[in-house]
């Protein structure tokens, strides 16, 4: 079958669409650019299966009608696109607009183009269930079905508080969609948490990566007199990502469901223990913080339950240590190609 897939070289769409592929679906996706096009192209490998087309901007007035006019027979669309970002001084015209025109033009071509989509999949986010505040919150507690209600005047006011609105904003206008629009396609949102992993293709691994595996880029970008501010979130795999989306398409008890990505907490003192532990060539290289104290960090945070989805999907996610010498050997290996 047919697969529409929007950002299509983002970090987790990569992965996405690499799936997609060896699992036999013809995949088109959007890029920004020729040279992103042809990148991923080449990446891929498989000719014809993997087409592409420009959308530059996802806001822009009719964003995605050009290119789903031009491909019939689609039958899934999955809807990755999303600014994903906290460096911005205008934070309402760089995360929020773009969010929300961005889901409105992709759900309205569909309806204007391709009636014979049978399923939309919306790469949601835990930012839809939770605002960044109440994710804070030890007293509070989320699941499936919680929604962050943050209202649009708080939501422009910073970065992480407008990704935060974006993504519940997007989110909420899908679901509303069907409702109002009755349209012919069923939606399934994947709402993972902070994602992390190895970069689909080696070329990714850039001078700056994605932002959330940055996070762990910047922790052996430290010397060992450096200090490190303790992050902490939810985390999950962008394999484990990938398979949501293409369990989202072939499994028709997820209709309607949303799919709650994470597999537990993390701190930045837990990735720095793993790496410690794992890597003879960081050890004395990097900090060592105050080992053994992450999981009194994430007391702080709200508790979370996902059994629905992990009973749904019915796979054992991969763990905090495999991620972070996943990520991390992917590095060093490029690296020592240079
Ligand atoms: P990336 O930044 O790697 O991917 C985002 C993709 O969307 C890129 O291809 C980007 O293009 C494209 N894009 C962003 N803004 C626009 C725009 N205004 N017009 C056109 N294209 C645009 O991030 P991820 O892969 O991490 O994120 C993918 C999705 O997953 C997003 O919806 C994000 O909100 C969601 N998500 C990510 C999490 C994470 O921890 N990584 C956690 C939860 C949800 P380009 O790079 O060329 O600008």
């Amino acid at each position: 079958s047919k697969v529409f897939i929007t950002g299509a070289s983002g970090f987790i769409a990569q992965h996405i669409v690499k799936l997609f592929i060896d699992n036999g679906y013809s995949v088109i996706g959007t890029v920004r650019s020729i040279e992103k096009g042809e990148a991923l192209k080449t990446n891929l490998n498989v000719g014809d299966r993997f087409q592409y087309e420009i959308v530059a901007e996802i806001s822009s007035p009719d964003a995605f009608d050009e290119a789903l006019a031009k491909h019939s027979g689609v039958k899934y669309l999955l809807h990755t696109a999303s600014p994903f970002f906290y460096d911005s001084t205008d934070p309402e015209h760089d995360l929020v607009i773009p969010a929300i025109n961005g889901t409105k033009n992709v759900l309205n071509a569909i309806k204007k183009f391709r009636p014979e989509i049978e399923k939309v999949i919306i790469t949601s986010s835990d930012a839809a269930i939770y605002s960044s505040v109440d994710e804070q919150n030890p007293a509070l507690s989320f699941d499936e079905t919680s929604w962050n209600n943050i209202t649009y005047e708080e939501a422009i006011k910073d970065p992480i508080a407008a990704y935060y609105g974006a993504k519940s904003f997007a989110e909420k206008l899908a679901w509303k969609f069907l409702e109002d629009e009755k349209p012919s396609f069923k939606i399934i949102s994947v709402n993972p948490v902070y994602v992390f992993g190895p970069q689909a293709f080696e070329s990714e691994v850039k001078e700056k990566l994605n932002t959330s595996n940055e996070l762990i880029h910047s922790l052996i970008k430290l010397g060992p007199n450096d200090t490190f501010d303790v992050d902490k979130g939810g985390f999950i795999d962008v394999r484990d990502v990938a398979k949501a989306h293409l369990a989202a398409v072939e499994n028709d008890n997820l209709i309607g469901k949303r799919l709650y990505m994470t597999n537990g907490h993390f701190s930045t003192q837990m990735m720095v223990d793993i790496l410690n532990k794992n890597f003879d060539n960081l050890r004395g290289k990097i900090p060592v913080g105050k080992p053994g104290t992450g999981s009194e960090d994430i007391k702080t945070l709200a508790k979370v339950s996902n059994r629905t989805t992990k009973k749904l999907l019915g796979w054992e996610f991969i763990t905090l240590d495999k991620i972070v010498v996943d990520t991390v050997t992917q590095i060093q290996k490029v690296r020592s190609k240079l």
